[in-house]
């Protein structure tokens, strides 16, 4: 389903490192216009070009800078469908007050990922866990609702892995190689992470194995939750000094053994539900086999797809689990506002937004 006009929609949080890639994807965007920007009160009431310290490579649109910034908080010329780039500090309880006022939010932020009444949504990986919308609104009695995509280096992981499923993953060992816009902005001190590589990222770790299974996992034959997937997953998580795009060095045991050949074709092969259906900001693949033995590299492969396909390469045995490989994704963009983006146009066109 093409909407016939551009839906109007809202952004908070519009102002950080995820808000500023959120207002680049829906500039322009077919479906979407950006309507009404929120952010916290240090910048509510002043205009988004004042508020905004603008780290982006390309101009902000011109028709955003006079746009004045809102408060976090719902009001009546807010749209119904909410964008939220806004910081875990804070997002809980703001977020559910969107959605009790009848907003559906499309969420980064880690705080309701893990809810069982809450969709964590890669439109290619599990597309049928926006099921859980039904639940939640019942239980909640939201006329809105949340919706949430993983975290940055988990949708790189998950999508990596979903073509594996079928040939019965069991371990994985996976490990990181972060850039430091993941961390927001201002995010580190240079002193601490020019020339230097960090092997911590708070909480991430837990949130790369467990936000993995749940996305992998099924729904339940009572449509009541999700079943995570049974696989162990173990992570090792380091900040280094890239700009954007996170590598992630995966070695992973299959079931069904297959050699580097089969596993590249089954990454090479795989489609999803954004596919089928057209959906404007769909990579045409959204996992690229890269040759070369030194790919995929941040700087090189990070805007595969635009931005929104993740690129593997290397793939190869591994005398431990069986098989490896290195995974890259964009983290602000596959990684979080893209991966939104998506989510949003998955709902528009199964016509779950209204
Ligand atoms: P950031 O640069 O620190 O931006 C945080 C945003 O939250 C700013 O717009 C800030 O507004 C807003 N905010 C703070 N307090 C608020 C309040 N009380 N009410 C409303 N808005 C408030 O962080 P980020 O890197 O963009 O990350 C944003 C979210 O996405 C986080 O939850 C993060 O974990 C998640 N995420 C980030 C990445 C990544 O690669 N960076 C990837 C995936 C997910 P002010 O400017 O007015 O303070």
């Amino acid at each position: 389903m093409n909407p016939a006009e551009p839906i109007p929609v809202g952004l908070l949080g519009a102002t950080g490192m995820v808000g500023q890639q959120f207002v680049r994807q829906l500039a322009g965007h077919p479906w979407f216009r950006l309507a009404w920007l929120g952010a916290s009160d240090r910048s509510a009431g002043r205009s988004y070009g004042e508020a905004t310290h603008w780290v982006q490579d390309r101009r902000m649109p011109a028709e955003l800078a006079g746009m004045v910034v809102r408060a976090g908080a719902p009001a009546a010329d807010c749209p119904r469908l909410v964008f939220s780039a806004m910081h875990a500090s804070v997002a809980g309880p703001i977020e559910e007050s969107f959605a009790r006022a009848g907003h559906v939010v499309l969420s980064n932020a880690r705080n309701h990922r893990m809810g069982a009444d809450v969709p964590l949504v890669v439109p290619e990986v599990n597309p049928e866990h926006l099921g859980l919308i039904a639940r939640q609104r019942r239980e909640r009695g939201w006329p809105g609702a949340i919706v949430t995509n993983p975290n940055c280096s988990t949708i790189t992981l998950a999508l990596a892995l979903a073509p594996l499923r079928g040939l019965g993953i069991r371990r994985v060992i996976v490990s990181t190689l972060q850039a430091v816009s993941g961390a927001g902005y201002p995010g580190l001190a240079a002193v601490d992470v020019l020339g230097n590589a960090i092997p911590f990222i708070g909480g991430e770790e837990e949130r790369l194995a467990t936000e993995t299974l749940k996305v992998l996992g099924e729904v339940r034959v009572d449509e009541e939750g999700i079943d995570p997937h049974g696989a162990v997953v173990s992570a090792h998580c380091n900040r280094v000094a890239t700009v954007d795009g996170h590598l992630l060095c995966v070695s992973v045991e299959l079931a069904a053994r297959p050699t580097p050949a089969e596993v590249r074709a089954a990454l090479a092969e795989f489609r999803g539900r954004p596919q089928e259906l057209g959906l404007p900001t769909a990579p045409a693949r959204p996992v690229q086999v890269v040759e070369g033995p030194d790919r995929p590299q941040p700087r090189r492969d990070a805007m595969a797809g635009l931005g929104m396909a993740v690129s593997v390469g290397r793939v190869r045995e591994c005398p431990i689990l069986g098989i490896k490989f290195a995974a890259l994704g964009h983290n602000t963009i596959r990684g979080a506002a893209g991966a939104s983006v998506l989510n949003a146009e998955l709902l528009v066109a199964e016509g779950l937004l209204s």
